[in-house]
């Protein structure tokens, strides 16, 4: 189940509303479908005096995948939530790709000048490419969800712990609680200090669990200094022997453990540069905006016995997070950016040279490459209704990509307009239940 988005006769938002609810007012004439993605209808008659419940959106934005979810804080219901995939490592590509043509270009027809030297200059708050698409995806997804739907507040996660909540860790330590926010606030911290590995054999992708450098059978206190993180298999071999005698083995390791316990991290690690991009465009929404951490997002999701996602993720960002969530029957929305389209004139082989003519025209007939189409053929072999993704020609015949396969040579003609090009592609989340209980972690072992 995805809530439906409902405008009202003038086009003003109101409260999503479900879906079986939506196909009623279709089936009797009251309303008629304004977009597809995210689906939104119309309403035909005007509705006096509407009750609009404020929603809330949250963000948690991510460097491959943004959670976003719409929820009405009064009664807890997630109403709606995406999952956005970006297209960073696309750009990336292909930037780079670029970069080595025109350099092979410089060096053949070039080469006789002389060579430029920090002639560059970046302005204020540059960011690379791959990075600024993330925070445009993020930024169009939020306009978009505005003139759909009633959002009155947004809530970001912002930072990956919270250094106010540690008050000086170094010094003062925390007291490390598995289930109190403190000790999600601090194994954020320790995972960003150790560099999300164990420090005794440097596995990744693991959980790691905290370790106490100083065993606490020894003395050893919950200060931050005396805290580092290891693998289950590492922390059960330390057990409760001294680290000089663990590491005697390897003096560069211990030597590297020791000094980098004693290191206060820079707050600046807690914020990166894109997300603090993101908030400061963000605020021109003029939207109050609630920012949260990535220790408070873990809690809440723990707390509220909800698997690893990235829109249920979204759904706990920050302190306003309602206790229950209804998240029951909530299927995301996968929408992944796709771009629009190339600025190059014509494409090249692979030594920078021109390998088919200029560029035409974008739009053929009202039509462009990657418009959504429903075609109803009249005659001939591929005689019936098709709906499928449109590749133009410049000569009025075109091709469909059905999920059946490809329909091809089909006349502008028999072609309607379902949804324009917009940058994205669109499916549906699973299914899959996440109201139920996860099964409850054992001590100080919780995934990292
Ligand atoms: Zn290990």
């Amino acid at each position: 189940m995805s809530n439906v988005f409902v405008l009202d006769t003038n086009k003003q938002p109101l409260n999503p509303m479900h879906p079986g609810r939506a196909r009623l007012l279709l089936t009797q004439g009251k309303a008629a479908v304004w977009r597809r993605y995210p689906f939104t209808v119309i309403l035909k008659q005007a509705v006096s005096d509407p009750l609009l419940e404020p929603l809330r959106l949250k963000l948690d934005p991510g460097s491959k995948t943004t959670g976003m979810a719409l929820v009405d804080d009064a009664t807890g219901q997630v109403m709606w939530a995406a999952e956005l995939s970006h297209r960073g490592q696309t750009i990336k590509k292909s930037l780079d790709g670029r970069r080595g043509v025109r350099r092979g270009r410089r060096h053949r027809h070039t080469r006789y000048r002389r060579p430029r030297f920090a002639n560059r200059r970046r302005p204020e708050g540059w960011l690379p490419p791959s990075l600024e698409s993330r925070i445009a995806n993020v930024l169009t997804w939020t306009r978009r969800l505005m003139r759909l739907c009633p959002i009155t507040t947004l809530s970001m996660e912002l930072v990956k712990f919270d250094t106010q909540a540690l008050e000086n860790p170094e010094i003062a330590g925390v007291e490390y609680q598995q289930g109190q926010l403190s000790g999600y606030e601090l194994r954020e911290y320790l995972l960003e200090k150790w560099g999300r590995q164990c420090a005794y054999c440097d596995t990744k992708e693991v959980s790691l669990q905290v370790e106490h450098i100083l065993s606490r059978a020894k003395g050893g206190g919950d200060r931050t200094s005396n805290l580092t993180l290891a693998c289950e298999s590492c922390n059960v071999k330390k057990g409760t022997q001294d680290i000089r005698e663990v590491l005697k083995d390897q003096p560069e390791r211990l030597a590297r453990i020791l000094a980098q316990a004693k290191a206060p991290l820079k707050d600046a690690a807690a914020v990166n540069a894109t997300r603090w991009a993101l908030y400061e465009r963000l605020t021109a929404t003029r939207l109050p905006i609630e920012c949260g951490t990535g220790g408070r997002t873990k809690y809440n999701r723990a707390t509220r016995h909800l698997p690893k996602a990235h829109w249920l993720d979204a759904a706990c960002v920050g302190a306003s997070t309602p206790e229950v969530l209804g998240v029951a029957g909530v299927r995301p929305w996968l929408i992944t950016a796709t771009g629009s389209g190339c600025r190059q004139m014509c494409s090249m082989d692979k030594r920078g040279f021109p390998r088919t003519g200029p560029k035409q025209a974008k739009s053929v007939q009202g039509f462009q490459t990657g418009d959504l189409v429903r075609v109803r053929v009249p005659t001939g072999k591929y005689a019936g209704i098709h709906v499928g993704r449109v590749l133009v020609r410049a000569s009025g015949s075109f091709d469909i990509r059905t999920k059946q396969g490809r329909v091809q040579g089909i006349s502008h003609r028999y072609c309607r307009s379902i949804h324009r090009c917009d940058g994205y592609s669109y499916a549906q989340g699973g299914q899959d239940d996440p109201s139920a209980p996860l099964q409850k972690k054992n001590g100080h072992s919780s995934p990292a």
